[in-house]
């Protein structure tokens, strides 16, 4: 089989009941570029990639339109069947930019599954749940604000929430916040505490040290590795890396390292789903518990999340974190992803079983073949 034609959109996503507010940004709305492969027989495949803004990760969708335009011309001609070769042939026509990758690596085995009539969950492994949990990020807010949100979303089924921490204002408001959230909730659900960068060491510290009764992870509260291996030694908390765990080589020096006990994961950052795969193995291999995320987008991001998330020793699965609560409507009305009751129902189509409307993201902004 062979690709010829490879069409990019780009597609604004308002926050619904936004803003969306982390400690290095706050979000009104996101442009999420899609991608559409079509293969010699007919068979088509699509990829979706959707950065949190320009400041999260030094991903952004400009950048990614601008990869794909640049890696597109030279797949002509690439078989979908193959992902390895596949993700092997980009590599070979523009280095890093993982995040564009992760769109043509989603949307070929898109393509795959149709082919073959399987699920991505199958084609990845197998899937050993039908319905893959989620876990729902508060944002940032006040403590009482935030405490009512966990409530309501512990209430609704979710068995992890994530307590967003840090930016600009005093650590004894995070501490409150966490303070009060575990007050509501208690042992109702697992608790990640995620700084996004934004913290210093000092207030890491102090974080844990003033929460030391209350049993949650710390997630990637510093901006690098070394500040992170400066306090490992010195935390009361497990410490899972995000941001920083930036491709798989990083993740086999943390892993091995013994940086970290655990990871939030994206899709995109790390490159599609292929090299997920190879992440989820290494961390099976180490018994480190991981998400697998995508940073923001729609339908075809979330299910393919939610089919590698599926493939993941339940034990081990942290959640597969969705932008469906933040975003209006599904690009597939039918088979469109959703959370209910904190879980996630796992497609059932072949492929990533979702077929988008595409009159919804307009013309092309750029094709090739
Ligand atoms: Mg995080």
């Amino acid at each position: 089989m062979k690709i010829v034609e490879i069409h990019l959109y780009s597609h604004s996503l308002p926050v619904k009941n936004g803003p969306y507010k982390i400690a290095s940004s706050i979000v009104h709305a996101l442009d999420t570029t899609l991608v559409k492969i079509v293969a010699d027989n007919g068979l088509f495949g699509w990829g979706e990639t959707c950065p949190v803004g320009p400041t999260y990760q030094p991903q952004h969708s400009k950048g990614a339109l601008a990869a794909l335009g640049e890696m597109a011309p030279g797949l002509m001609g690439a078989d979908p069947l193959q992902p390895l070769a596949f993700r092997r042939r980009m590599d070979g026509l523009l280095s890093g930019h993982r995040y564009a990758k992760a769109a043509l690596d989603i949307a070929a085995y898109d393509v795959l599954g149709k082919h073959v009539n399987m699920r991505v969950a199958d084609l990845l492994g197998g899937a050993v749940t039908e319905r893959v949990p989620s876990y729902y990020a508060s944002g940032i807010g006040e403590p009482d604000e935030i405490a009512r949100i966990a409530e309501e979303r512990a209430s609704e089924g979710y068995p992890r929430l994530q307590i967003k921490v840090g930016g600009n204002r005093p650590i004894e408001v995070d501490i409150a916040v966490v303070r009060k959230v575990w007050e509501r909730v208690g042992t109702r659900v697992r608790l990640a505490v995620d700084g996004n960068r934004s913290l210093t060491t000092r207030d890491t510290l102090r974080l844990s040290r003033e929460c030391l009764d209350i049993p949650f992870i710390i997630e990637q509260p510093c901006n690098t590795i070394e500040e992170l291996k400066a306090i490992r030694s010195r935390l009361h908390h497990g410490l899972y890396l995000d941001e920083n765990s930036e491709d798989l080589n990083t993740v086999i020096r943390v892993v091995g390292d013994g940086i970290c006990d655990g990871f939030g994961m994206k899709v995109t950052r790390i490159g599609g789903l292929h090299p997920m795969t190879t992440f989820r193995d290494i961390c099976e291999t180490r018994s480190m518990p991981h998400t697998c995320d995508d940073a923001w987008g729609g339908d075809i991001i979330a299910a393919a999340c939610t089919h590698i998330g599926a493939t993941v020793k339940p034990q081990l699965l942290e959640g597969v974190w969705l932008a469906q609560p933040y975003v209006d409507g599904n690009y597939d009305a039918e088979n469109g992803v959703k959370i209910e009751g904190g879980h996630i129902k796992l497609p059932t189509g072949p492929g990533l079983g979702v077929i988008p409307d595409e009159s919804l993201f307009g013309e092309p902004v750029a094709s090739f073949g």
